[in-house]
């Protein structure tokens, strides 16, 4: 038996092992492809054997023949960009004033949304307000009672037991509304460029500072800091061999040099004692070091466009110990490669702050202009070589918590009286320690077994939890798969391809006797299939009304993977050609996403949906309302942002009820066409699930990422029925939180699922004074039951040093975090208000923090100057590039945009920064680079300056992956990397091959490496000038002047010009 509270080392979470890990991104298939054939001239079988690549993972995984109707498809654009790009031209003549600022509206600072609590007999009832908090998710559903057949199905199935149904409890609509406030048409959307004479602004080394310049310190090492690892650890690669501490192991008992300040090249930011001054008091302040570049009007010289500020990646591995010397260590950049030693604080994976010092006062705050807010991403992937985290069992009385504000025992808890009381870090009460937890304190007043037990010396910890947590037996992995069958989704190979990725990930779904599957077809009827009854042809129950739907059997429809196994394949195998001759054309997404939920209610799971035309028959059908968008113009640009908003609410009722029964949905949309993703997209919000877009679905290439996307979706950590709240203590409070998720009380958030992936957003707010001297701590609380059907509880906490001086707050502010919640934000507000009004709110976010270091810690330099903050020096960079985002550019198509907003709503922090400033680097020259590290080079600026027609560049955000070949590339090359022999053979589809000469291997090496450290297959483009492929590729050259754009060195002398008038 477990001793309460004891650690049980090597009980580590099934699902989290980092050998698991290690092994799901080993096997991840990363370069799985499906054709030998690099021109694409005929398509191969979807999922035959590629040459030459890595080893087929499954035994039963054989080639097939070509699913009917599969063919090449012709070139498409992928995208509805249509944006040219001019010559860099950074003396361009500058027009139209905008002089008067105004905060951004509202912007920040929202009020939580009303909560409606409702639930009718029998459903689950969630906990009123105030109730003890994470006591689980809902009680257990009642069994529904099926519907009546309506008409009688053309395969009858055994439907004796089959009642009316009830589809439970009535949702409500506690949920922030999507219609939000409706506001003047939008004018042109395009920026304002700052008015007045022409001004050449000068970059100079002149300012108040004696610091000298540092103009790409970001990202790198500060000079003279050697790397802290002798040699690199390559994300995500190593399985088992930093299980077990080697030498040069970071959690070996030796020490480690001091974190170096990630920040910029600066001494490490003063802890609060250091820092005596008052802010408010200060005469005038003194020059801080952390301003990093001046932008003068009155110099000469006009700005190189190689000496403003962008991220520099260094390719070494940084070690961060979470605390040191009892004092928090700001966290390296999300994008940087390093590895945590949790030292008491939480891992910057788990939790990271905007600010990485809490501002005493909200008036401290709101003088920064910097919002305050946490991303937590409470399973994120460990680096390999990081601790895995420790399982804490408390036994029968569950882990220890403060009674009042029920904030779990964590390292910063204070143990007074010998020991026999606590003092809780989160709300100030004192505690009585249990008897069975009692312990005496040492001299320095720590108790003694602190750092033997893992929940009083590590910031995250999981406790196994207890009868009290749960409401019902921890639910199966119960994984039902939805498949399109219409007319479209047949013929164009998208029907196949699911059906061979489900095929392929069967031997990966979790093993055990808790993982059940069932399976469902859809077009205008739904179709189950009866896995379990030993028949040489699978039974299929057709449910034709799409109206009232229902599902045909209580039982045999979701069964243990292990008794349907063959069924399964066969029936997978078969579907295609059961439905290739399928004229219908028409979808009932919304019944057959319901009747799929009837069948899944009794137990939760995860709903895979594979989808390929727009919903258009039966419950939350849907209408084509793009083309109605665009057919009438003015009704167009006054309700364009309409058409990213749901269309109505039944698609959100839905959810909600889906949400309280445990069921999340994913959505895989391989589509030629419009599909309303701003309405169907709330099914996946609100349950905790994402969506997955392939536009235009290609059978030629698009089925391996499907497959991998798959793969990673079912393999990668996750957990289900989970609810997630943070606390925080006295003084600030959390005021909303943003992501993918249901919401029926205003303190927790309800997941029903969740994985490693996901990130929620949790804005806050003061409520109090904070001391001065003091640390502020974070905790989030994740109750969740494992794949393994463990119930658990992930506590993260993360405490932080509290201040009153301004300059401190600008030091010590995290650009990444930062950015990704304006991200965020902006995200959310795209279908609620004007682009032009989105736009400038994301301006002003820049422009106000900006203005108030310029103004209360900067002001002995002179007006003439742009003075910007060390650590928040890329702001203006990846404000323009969010700007000529997809979400943010006017001339998108309307699911383009929709997509980009639910993908950014629970993106993680490390994926932000590409998805708005992509990557991009030359792969012409890879074989004469001497890589040290990383197979990756440094990255090229997105500046179609930096575009030479002789070169081959890669361009990736996380999701896209475009391959730009210049028209001047040399054939030798092209005939290496692709097999083409000049650049009008460049396929329009294109799957990435590995040819026997090193150019080629190391390209592959490139996109692999890319894929391991997004987690992500990528999709994969060729693109070249004078196309729309070569247009889409130009469209992310941020820092080019564009048509409604301004270039990089215009948008800073905006910034500055807006500045100056603030200042004014
Ligand atoms: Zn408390």
């Amino acid at each position: 038996m477990a001793t309460p509270g004891g650690p049980r080392p090597g009980n580590f979470p099934p699902n989290y092992s980092t050998n698991t890990l290690a092994n799901n991104m080993q096997n991840l298939q990363i370069n799985q492809q499906q054709s030998n054939n690099p021109r694409g001239d005929a398509p191969r079988p979807p999922h035959a054997a590629p040459p030459g690549q890595q080893p087929q993972p499954f035994g039963g995984n054989r080639p097939r023949a070509p699913p009917p109707g599969v063919f090449p498809r012709g070139p498409v654009p992928t995208n509805g960009a249509s944006q040219t790009t001019l010559p860099w031209n950074p003396a361009s003549t500058l027009t139209s004033p905008s002089s008067v600022f105004q905060p951004p509206p509202s912007f920040i600072m929202r009020t939580p949304p009303p909560v409606a609590l409702a639930s009718s007999a029998g459903g689950p009832v969630p906990p009123p307000p105030g109730a003890a908090p994470l006591t689980g998710p809902g009680t257990r559903p009642q069994p529904f009672i099926s519907a009546p057949l309506t008409s009688v199905p053309p395969v009858l199935p055994q439907m004796s037991t089959s009642g009316p149904s009830n589809n439970g409890p009535t949702a409500f609509s506690s949920w922030p509304s999507q219609g939000g406030p409706h506001f003047p048409p939008a004018m042109a959307g395009t920026p304002q460029p700052p008015a007045g004479p022409p001004q050449l602004p000068t970059l100079m080394t002149s300012g108040p500072s004696a610091q000298p310049l540092q103009m790409r310190p970001y990202f790198r090492s500060p000079a003279g800091a050697s790397p802290v690892t002798g040699q690199p650890a390559p994300p995500f690669s190593a399985p088992t061999q930093s299980m077990h501490q080697p030498s040069g192991s970071p959690h070996g008992m030796q020490a480690w040099p001091p974190q170096p300040g990630q920040v910029a090249p600066h001494p490490p930011v003063p802890g609060p004692m250091q820092q005596q001054r008052m802010y408010g008091m200060l005469p005038a302040p003194p020059p801080l070091p952390n301003q990093s570049m001046s932008l003068s009007h009155t110099g000469q010289s006009k700005i190189d466009p190689n000496q403003i500020p962008r991220p520099i990646r260094s390719s070494s591995v940084i070690i961060h110990e979470t605390r040191q010397g009892n004092q928090s260590s700001p966290p390296p950049p999300a994008t940087s490669d390093y590895i945590v030693k949790d030292t008491g604080n939480c891992s910057p994976r788990h939790m990271r702050c905007t600010i990485n010092q809490i501002p005493c006062t909200v008036d401290v705050l709101s003088t920064s202009s910097m919002q305050l807010a946490l991303l937590v991403q409470p399973l994120a992937l460990p680096h390999p070589s990081e601790e895995p985290i420790q399982v804490v069992d408390f036994g029968e009385n569950g882990p220890v918590r403060c009674s009042r504000c029920k904030g779990y025992i964590n390292p910063f808890m204070k143990f007074i009286d010998q020991g026999r009381r606590f003092i809780c870090n989160l709300c100030g009460f004192t505690d009585e320690t249990p008897s069975d937890y009692h312990c005496n304190l040492g001299p320095d007043g720590r108790r003694r077994d602190a750092d033997e037990r893992p929940e009083l010396c590590r910031g995250t910890v999981e406790f196994v939890a207890t009868k009290e947590y749960m409401v019902r037996e921890p639910m199966p992995a119960v994984f039902f798969f939805l498949i399109d069958v219409s007319m479209s989704a047949i013929q164009t190979g998208a029907t196949a391809a699911a059906c061979s990725a489900i095929n392929q990930v069967i031997d990966d779904l979790p093993e055990g006797p808790r993982t059940m599957v069932g399976i469902a077809t859809f077009d205008s009827s739904i179709h189950f299939y009866n896995l379990k009854r030993a028949l040489q042809q699978p039974l299929m129950l057709i449910v034709p009304d799409v109206q009232d739907v229902y599902t045909p059997l209580q039982s045999d429809i979701i069964v243990h993977l292990s008794e349907c196994r063959q069924h399964l394949e066969l029936l997978l195998e078969s579907i295609p050609t059961m439905f290739q001759n399928n004229r219908t054309t028409d979808s009932a997404f919304g019944a057959a996403i319901k009747a799929a939920f009837l069948a899944m209610k009794s137990s939760g799971g995860k709903l895979l949906v594979f989808q390929s035309v727009l919903s258009s028959i039966g419950i939350g059908s849907l209408s084509a309302r793009e083309a109605e968008g665009r057919s009438n113009k003015t009704a167009g640009e006054k309700e364009a942002q309409k058409l990213l908003q749901p269309v109505d609410k039944t698609l959100k009722t839905m959810a909600i009820e889906f949400a309280e029964y445990q069921v999340c949905v994913d959505l895989f949309i391989t589509t030629q066409t419009y599909v309303d993703i701003a309405s169907i997209s709330v099914v996946t919000r609100t349950t905790g699930g994402q969506v997955y877009y392939y536009y235009p679905f290609s059978a030629l290439s698009d089925p391996a990422k499907l497959y991998n996307d798959l793969r990673w979706n079912v393999t990668r950590p996750q957990g289900f029925e989970a609810v997630m709240r943070v606390r925080c203590s006295q003084g600030i409070q959390v005021q909303e939180y943003f992501g993918n998720f249901c919401k029926r009380i205003p303190t927790d958030v309800d997941l029903p699922a969740i994985d490693c992936n996901k990130t929620i957003m949790v804005t806050l707010k003061h409520d109090d004074k904070l001391q001065e001297g003091s640390e502020c701590a974070f905790q989030c609380a994740l109750l969740y039951t494992t794949v393994y059907g463990q119930r658990r509880i992930r506590v993260s906490t993360l405490s932080l040093p509290c201040t009153t001086m301004l300059s401190n707050l600008f030091r010590s502010a995290d650009l990444d975090t930062q950015f990704a919640c304006v991200l965020k934000q902006v995200a959310s507000e795209i279908p609620s208000a004007p682009l032009t009004q989105v736009r400038e709110q994301a301006t002003n976010v820049c422009i106000n923090i900006l203005h108030s270091y310029r103004k209360f810690c900067a002001t002995a330099s002179s007006s003439g100057q742009l003075i910007l903050p060390e650590a928040l020096k890329l702001l203006p960079l990846y404000t323009l590039a969010l700007l000529k985002s997809i979400g943010l550019r006017a001339d998108g198509r309307v699911d383009d945009r929709s997509f980009w907003i639910n993908y950014v709503s629970p993106l993680s922090t490390p994926l932000a920064i590409p998805l708005v400033y992509p990557r991009m680097i030359t792969i012409h020259d890879l074989d004469e680079k001497d890589l040290d590290d990383s197979p990756i080079p440094s990255p090229v600026p997105l500046s179609s300056e930096d575009i030479s027609d002789e070169g081959i560049y890669l361009l990736e955000n996380g999701e896209d992956c475009l391959i730009y070949v210049g028209n001047s590339a040399s054939p030798d090359i092209l005939q290496q990397l692709f097999g083409i022999s000049s650049i009008e053979e460049i396929p329009n589809q294109y799957v990435l091959q590995q040819y026997d000469n090193p150019l080629s291997k190391k390209l592959n090496d490139v996109v692999n490496e890319i894929r391991r450290q997004r987690c992500s297959y990528l999709r994969l483009k060729l693109c070249r000038k004078g196309d729309p492929s070569g247009m889409m590729f130009f469209s992310y050259m941020v820092e080019d002047k564009t048509p409604s754009g301004l270039s990089y060195v215009e948008f800073l002398v905006h910034i500055h010009r807006q500045i100056q008038s603030k200042m004014a």
